[in-house]
Protein backbone atom coordinates (compact mmCIF):
# COMPACT_ATOMS: atom_id res chain seq x y z
CA UNK A 1 0.00 0.00 0.00
CA UNK A 2 1.36 3.43 -0.87
CA UNK A 3 1.01 6.13 1.71
CA UNK A 4 -1.57 9.01 0.45
CA UNK A 5 -0.14 11.17 3.28
CA UNK A 6 -2.75 14.21 2.88
CA UNK A 7 -1.25 16.55 6.05
CA UNK A 8 2.25 16.80 7.30
CA UNK A 9 1.96 17.12 10.81
CA UNK A 10 3.82 19.94 12.31
CA UNK A 11 4.03 22.49 15.33
CA UNK A 12 4.14 25.88 15.67
CA UNK A 13 7.67 25.71 15.99
CA UNK A 14 7.74 24.49 12.41
CA UNK A 15 9.35 20.78 13.79
CA UNK A 16 7.33 17.47 11.57
CA UNK A 17 6.11 14.67 13.41
CA UNK A 18 7.32 12.26 11.46
CA UNK A 19 7.90 9.07 14.66
CA UNK A 20 4.53 8.06 17.02
CA UNK A 21 5.38 5.86 20.23
CA UNK A 22 2.53 4.10 21.46
CA UNK A 23 2.23 2.70 25.15
CA UNK A 24 0.53 -0.50 25.21
CA UNK A 25 -0.19 -1.24 28.87
CA UNK A 26 0.88 1.28 31.95
CA UNK A 27 1.55 -2.31 33.36
CA UNK A 28 5.15 -3.33 34.23
CA UNK A 29 6.62 -6.44 35.81
CA UNK A 30 9.76 -4.44 37.19
CA UNK A 31 9.59 -1.05 39.30
CA UNK A 32 12.69 0.39 38.32
CA UNK A 33 13.45 2.92 40.69
CA UNK A 34 13.92 5.74 38.87
CA UNK A 35 10.97 5.05 36.61
CA UNK A 36 8.58 4.92 39.50
CA UNK A 37 9.38 6.65 42.34
CA UNK A 38 8.52 5.57 46.12
CA UNK A 39 5.02 7.16 44.85
CA UNK A 40 2.11 4.72 43.73
CA UNK A 41 0.72 5.79 40.34
CA UNK A 42 -2.96 4.60 40.54
CA UNK A 43 -3.28 2.21 37.22
CA UNK A 44 -5.18 2.82 34.24
CA UNK A 45 -8.90 1.15 34.55
CA UNK A 46 -8.39 -1.88 32.13
CA UNK A 47 -11.86 -0.55 30.68
CA UNK A 48 -9.51 2.46 29.62
CA UNK A 49 -7.02 1.07 27.93
CA UNK A 50 -6.92 1.35 24.29
CA UNK A 51 -8.56 -2.23 22.57
CA UNK A 52 -6.55 -3.92 19.91
CA UNK A 53 -8.44 -2.32 17.17
CA UNK A 54 -8.61 1.11 18.58
CA UNK A 55 -4.57 0.95 18.35
CA UNK A 56 -4.41 -0.80 14.54
CA UNK A 57 -6.71 1.82 13.79
CA UNK A 58 -4.27 4.26 15.05
CA UNK A 59 -1.44 3.30 13.43
CA UNK A 60 -3.35 2.94 9.59
CA UNK A 61 -4.79 6.88 9.98
CA UNK A 62 -1.14 8.30 11.20
CA UNK A 63 0.21 6.45 8.24
CA UNK A 64 -2.52 6.86 5.66
CA UNK A 65 -3.28 10.83 6.84
CA UNK A 66 0.09 11.99 8.07
CA UNK A 67 2.27 9.70 6.08
CA UNK A 68 4.11 8.78 9.23
CA UNK A 69 6.14 5.35 8.88
CA UNK A 70 7.54 4.86 12.29
CA UNK A 71 6.32 3.28 15.30
CA UNK A 72 7.20 2.21 18.32
CA UNK A 73 5.41 0.26 20.70
CA UNK A 74 6.20 0.99 24.59
CA UNK A 75 4.95 0.85 27.69
CA UNK A 76 5.08 -0.49 30.76
CA UNK A 77 6.02 -3.57 29.47
CA UNK A 78 4.56 -4.16 25.91
CA UNK A 79 5.02 -8.01 26.14
CA UNK A 80 2.80 -7.65 28.74
CA UNK A 81 0.04 -6.76 27.12
CA UNK A 82 -2.73 -9.23 25.99
CA UNK A 83 -3.64 -9.39 22.23
CA UNK A 84 0.13 -7.51 21.42
CA UNK A 85 0.76 -10.49 18.38
CA UNK A 86 -3.17 -9.47 17.43
CA UNK A 87 -1.83 -5.76 17.45
CA UNK A 88 1.41 -6.26 15.00
CA UNK A 89 -0.29 -8.84 12.98
CA UNK A 90 -3.11 -5.92 12.27
CA UNK A 91 -0.65 -3.34 11.32
CA UNK A 92 1.47 -5.74 9.04
CA UNK A 93 -1.54 -6.97 7.46
CA UNK A 94 -3.26 -3.80 6.52
CA UNK A 95 0.25 -1.41 6.07
CA UNK A 96 2.34 -4.44 5.20
CA UNK A 97 6.30 -3.30 5.43
CA UNK A 98 5.85 0.30 4.70
CA UNK A 99 5.91 0.98 8.27
CA UNK A 100 8.92 0.41 10.22
CA UNK A 101 7.81 -1.60 14.11
CA UNK A 102 10.04 -0.69 17.12
CA UNK A 103 9.33 -2.11 20.31
CA UNK A 104 11.08 -1.43 23.66
CA UNK A 105 11.38 -4.35 26.41
CA UNK A 106 12.85 -5.34 29.71
CA UNK A 107 13.86 -8.58 27.94
CA UNK A 108 12.50 -10.46 31.04
CA UNK A 109 10.01 -12.11 28.18
CA UNK A 110 11.55 -11.43 25.04
CA UNK A 111 12.79 -15.26 24.28
CA UNK A 112 8.65 -16.03 24.50
CA UNK A 113 8.64 -13.32 21.85
CA UNK A 114 11.96 -13.11 19.96
CA UNK A 115 10.56 -15.31 16.98
CA UNK A 116 7.48 -13.77 16.62
CA UNK A 117 9.34 -10.51 16.49
CA UNK A 118 11.66 -11.66 14.39
CA UNK A 119 8.94 -12.89 11.82
CA UNK A 120 7.39 -10.10 11.72
CA UNK A 121 10.43 -7.55 11.32
CA UNK A 122 9.61 -5.98 14.73
CA UNK A 123 13.10 -4.13 15.92
CA UNK A 124 13.75 -4.53 19.61
CA UNK A 125 15.58 -2.19 22.36
CA UNK A 126 16.26 -4.03 25.52
CA UNK A 127 16.31 -2.09 28.22
CA UNK A 128 19.83 -3.53 30.50
CA UNK A 129 21.33 -0.87 33.01
CA UNK A 130 23.41 -3.65 35.06
CA UNK A 131 25.10 -6.74 34.65
CA UNK A 132 25.36 -7.66 37.89
CA UNK A 133 21.97 -10.01 39.79
CA UNK A 134 22.18 -7.75 43.12
CA UNK A 135 22.42 -4.60 41.28
CA UNK A 136 19.76 -5.59 38.91
CA UNK A 137 17.78 -6.35 41.85
CA UNK A 138 18.59 -2.84 43.16
CA UNK A 139 17.40 -1.86 40.29
CA UNK A 140 14.35 -3.00 39.50
CA UNK A 141 12.99 -4.55 42.75
CA UNK A 142 12.80 -8.22 40.98
CA UNK A 143 15.46 -11.00 39.90
CA UNK A 144 15.55 -11.97 36.69
CA UNK A 145 18.85 -10.34 34.84
CA UNK A 146 20.03 -14.14 34.36
CA UNK A 147 16.69 -14.13 32.00
CA UNK A 148 17.40 -10.50 29.90
CA UNK A 149 20.96 -11.45 29.21
CA UNK A 150 20.02 -15.18 27.82
CA UNK A 151 16.88 -13.55 26.20
CA UNK A 152 19.91 -11.07 24.91
CA UNK A 153 21.55 -14.00 23.44
CA UNK A 154 18.82 -16.26 22.03
CA UNK A 155 17.54 -13.40 20.20
CA UNK A 156 20.79 -12.20 18.96
CA UNK A 157 21.14 -16.04 17.56
CA UNK A 158 17.37 -15.88 15.76
CA UNK A 159 18.63 -12.77 13.91
CA UNK A 160 16.47 -10.22 15.20
CA UNK A 161 17.64 -6.45 15.71
CA UNK A 162 18.73 -5.80 18.55
CA UNK A 163 19.82 -2.88 20.64
CA UNK A 164 20.83 -1.97 24.18
CA UNK A 165 19.83 0.61 25.64
CA UNK A 166 21.32 1.53 29.50
CA UNK A 167 20.14 4.48 31.50
CA UNK A 168 23.16 5.77 33.44
CA UNK A 169 23.24 6.53 37.45
CA UNK A 170 25.46 7.55 39.56
CA UNK A 171 26.93 5.78 42.60
CA UNK A 172 24.40 3.24 40.90
CA UNK A 173 25.90 1.51 37.60
CA UNK A 174 28.28 4.68 36.37
CA UNK A 175 31.26 1.99 37.21
CA UNK A 176 29.59 -0.57 35.19
CA UNK A 177 30.38 1.43 31.32
CA UNK A 178 33.58 -0.41 30.31
CA UNK A 179 31.95 -3.87 31.26
CA UNK A 180 29.28 -2.96 29.47
CA UNK A 181 30.56 -1.77 26.14
CA UNK A 182 32.37 -5.17 26.50
CA UNK A 183 28.77 -6.73 26.28
CA UNK A 184 28.44 -4.94 23.41
CA UNK A 185 31.17 -5.73 21.59
CA UNK A 186 31.14 -9.12 22.52
CA UNK A 187 27.56 -9.63 21.90
CA UNK A 188 27.33 -7.62 19.04
CA UNK A 189 24.84 -5.77 19.75
CA UNK A 190 25.13 -1.78 20.06
CA UNK A 191 24.24 0.02 23.21
CA UNK A 192 22.95 3.35 23.61
CA UNK A 193 23.59 5.44 26.95
CA UNK A 194 20.92 7.19 28.47
CA UNK A 195 21.21 10.36 30.50
CA UNK A 196 18.65 10.03 33.29
CA UNK A 197 15.95 12.94 32.88
CA UNK A 198 13.97 14.70 35.69
CA UNK A 199 10.33 13.17 34.87
CA UNK A 200 8.05 12.46 37.64
CA UNK A 201 10.87 11.92 40.10
CA UNK A 202 11.99 13.49 43.71
CA UNK A 203 14.10 16.06 42.15
CA UNK A 204 16.68 15.52 44.98
CA UNK A 205 16.88 11.64 43.92
CA UNK A 206 17.24 13.03 39.77
CA UNK A 207 20.29 15.47 41.22
CA UNK A 208 21.72 12.56 43.13
CA UNK A 209 21.53 10.16 40.42
CA UNK A 210 22.12 12.15 37.44
CA UNK A 211 25.35 11.97 35.34
CA UNK A 212 26.35 13.56 31.89
CA UNK A 213 27.41 12.22 29.00
CA UNK A 214 31.08 14.51 29.61
CA UNK A 215 31.76 13.19 32.66
CA UNK A 216 31.05 9.45 31.47
CA UNK A 217 33.42 10.27 28.51
CA UNK A 218 36.32 11.32 31.02
CA UNK A 219 36.00 8.46 32.71
CA UNK A 220 36.32 5.98 29.32
CA UNK A 221 39.19 7.87 27.82
CA UNK A 222 40.88 7.69 31.04
CA UNK A 223 41.19 3.96 29.68
CA UNK A 224 40.22 3.96 26.27
CA UNK A 225 40.53 5.70 22.92
CA UNK A 226 37.72 7.67 21.60
CA UNK A 227 36.25 9.27 18.67
CA UNK A 228 33.38 11.40 18.38
CA UNK A 229 32.23 9.79 14.92
CA UNK A 230 28.92 12.25 14.70
CA UNK A 231 25.58 12.57 15.25
CA UNK A 232 22.89 10.32 14.22
CA UNK A 233 18.96 11.19 14.50
CA UNK A 234 19.14 12.09 18.58
CA UNK A 235 22.16 10.09 18.84
CA UNK A 236 25.66 10.97 19.55
CA UNK A 237 27.76 8.11 18.14
CA UNK A 238 31.63 7.41 19.43
CA UNK A 239 34.40 5.11 18.46
CA UNK A 240 36.34 3.44 21.32
CA UNK A 241 39.23 1.59 21.13
CA UNK A 242 38.94 1.89 17.30
CA UNK A 243 36.02 -1.17 17.29
CA UNK A 244 33.14 -0.48 19.16
CA UNK A 245 30.47 1.99 18.65
CA UNK A 246 28.39 3.64 21.46
CA UNK A 247 25.67 6.01 21.30
CA UNK A 248 24.38 8.60 23.77
CA UNK A 249 21.18 10.30 24.37
CA UNK A 250 21.88 13.14 26.03
CA UNK A 251 18.44 14.88 26.79
CA UNK A 252 20.08 16.80 29.79
CA UNK A 253 23.24 18.19 28.71
CA UNK A 254 22.48 17.97 25.08
CA UNK A 255 19.08 18.91 24.37
CA UNK A 256 17.43 17.56 21.19
CA UNK A 257 14.40 19.54 21.37
CA UNK A 258 14.70 21.79 18.39
CA UNK A 259 15.06 18.48 16.06
CA UNK A 260 12.11 16.51 18.49
CA UNK A 261 9.86 14.58 15.34
CA UNK A 262 8.42 12.52 18.39
CA UNK A 263 5.11 12.41 19.54
CA UNK A 264 3.19 9.86 22.18
CA UNK A 265 -0.14 8.40 22.93
CA UNK A 266 -0.37 6.68 26.27
CA UNK A 267 -2.48 3.10 26.95
CA UNK A 268 -5.20 5.28 27.52
CA UNK A 269 -5.45 6.93 24.74
CA UNK A 270 -3.85 10.10 25.38
CA UNK A 271 -1.54 12.30 23.43
CA UNK A 272 1.05 13.35 24.93
CA UNK A 273 3.47 16.28 22.78
CA UNK A 274 6.49 16.31 25.30
CA UNK A 275 8.06 13.58 28.21
CA UNK A 276 7.91 17.06 29.75
CA UNK A 277 4.56 18.21 29.29
CA UNK A 278 2.27 16.79 31.84
CA UNK A 279 -0.88 17.44 29.44
CA UNK A 280 -2.68 14.58 27.48
CA UNK A 281 -4.52 15.10 24.61
CA UNK A 282 -7.57 12.65 25.08
CA UNK A 283 -8.26 11.12 21.17
CA UNK A 284 -9.60 7.94 22.62
CA UNK A 285 -13.44 9.62 22.62
CA UNK A 286 -13.18 10.41 18.70
CA UNK A 287 -12.41 6.74 18.10
CA UNK A 288 -16.08 5.78 17.41
CA UNK A 289 -17.46 4.79 14.18
CA UNK A 290 -19.58 7.63 14.25
CA UNK A 291 -16.83 10.25 14.05
CA UNK A 292 -15.41 11.05 10.81
CA UNK A 293 -11.62 10.10 9.94
CA UNK A 294 -11.70 14.12 8.79
CA UNK A 295 -12.66 14.85 12.36
CA UNK A 296 -9.86 12.63 13.83
CA UNK A 297 -7.24 14.16 11.46
CA UNK A 298 -7.91 17.60 12.35
CA UNK A 299 -7.98 17.17 15.94
CA UNK A 300 -4.72 15.24 15.96
CA UNK A 301 -3.31 17.72 13.46
CA UNK A 302 -4.62 21.08 15.98
CA UNK A 303 -3.03 18.87 19.06
CA UNK A 304 0.01 18.40 17.63
CA UNK A 305 -0.10 22.72 16.80
CA UNK A 306 1.03 22.86 20.64
CA UNK A 307 4.07 20.69 21.32
CA UNK A 308 6.02 22.64 23.62
CA UNK A 309 9.53 23.61 23.16
CA UNK A 310 10.77 20.46 25.50
CA UNK A 311 13.90 20.35 28.18
CA UNK A 312 15.59 22.94 26.15
CA UNK A 313 12.90 25.53 27.51
CA UNK A 314 13.87 24.21 31.42
CA UNK A 315 17.44 24.00 30.84
CA UNK A 316 17.73 28.08 29.45
CA UNK A 317 15.53 29.08 31.93
CA UNK A 318 17.38 27.14 34.33
CA UNK A 319 14.39 25.28 36.20
CA UNK A 320 13.05 21.99 36.19
CA UNK A 321 9.78 19.95 35.09
CA UNK A 322 6.32 19.39 37.54
CA UNK A 323 5.93 16.01 39.31
CA UNK A 324 3.19 14.84 35.99
CA UNK A 325 2.44 11.60 35.11
CA UNK A 326 4.80 8.98 35.47
CA UNK A 327 6.84 7.19 32.27
CA UNK A 328 4.68 3.75 32.98
CA UNK A 329 1.70 5.99 32.20
CA UNK A 330 3.43 8.18 29.04
CA UNK A 331 4.98 5.58 27.93
CA UNK A 332 8.49 5.69 27.98
N1 LIG B 1 9.27 -1.69 30.03
C1 LIG B 1 9.96 -1.28 28.85
C2 LIG B 1 11.44 -1.18 29.09
O1 LIG B 1 11.87 -1.44 30.22
O2 LIG B 1 12.17 -0.87 28.16
C3 LIG B 1 9.44 0.00 28.22
C4 LIG B 1 9.07 1.14 29.11
S1 LIG B 1 10.40 1.87 29.99
C5 LIG B 1 9.57 3.24 30.75
C6 LIG B 1 11.32 2.62 28.68
C7 LIG B 1 12.67 3.14 29.03
O3 LIG B 1 12.55 4.31 29.79
C8 LIG B 1 13.56 2.19 29.81
O4 LIG B 1 14.77 2.04 29.11
C9 LIG B 1 13.80 2.95 31.09
O5 LIG B 1 15.08 2.67 31.61
C10 LIG B 1 13.68 4.38 30.64
N2 LIG B 1 13.41 5.37 31.68
C11 LIG B 1 12.48 5.35 32.64
N3 LIG B 1 12.55 6.45 33.42
C12 LIG B 1 13.58 7.20 32.94
C13 LIG B 1 14.17 8.44 33.29
N4 LIG B 1 13.72 9.17 34.31
N5 LIG B 1 15.22 8.89 32.56
C14 LIG B 1 15.70 8.17 31.52
N6 LIG B 1 15.16 6.99 31.12
C15 LIG B 1 14.13 6.50 31.82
Amino acid sequence: MISNALKKLNDLFGREINYLRISLTDRCNLNCFYCEPSRCYEKFPKREILSVEEIIYLVSIFYDKFGIKKFRFTGGEPLLRHGLKEIILGVRKNLGDYVELTITTNGIFLKNFAKFLKDTKVRVNVSLDTLKEERFKKITGCYGLSNVISAIDYAKNLGLQLKINTVLLREINDDEIPELINFSRENEVKIRFIEFMPISIDLNLWRKHFISEEEILDTIKKKHELRFLGIEGIERIYLVDGGVEIGFISTVSHPFCKGCSRIRISSEGKIYLCLFDHKGYDIKKFLRPEIKEEELCNIISDVVKFKPEGFIKFKEEGTLPEFGPVMKQVGG
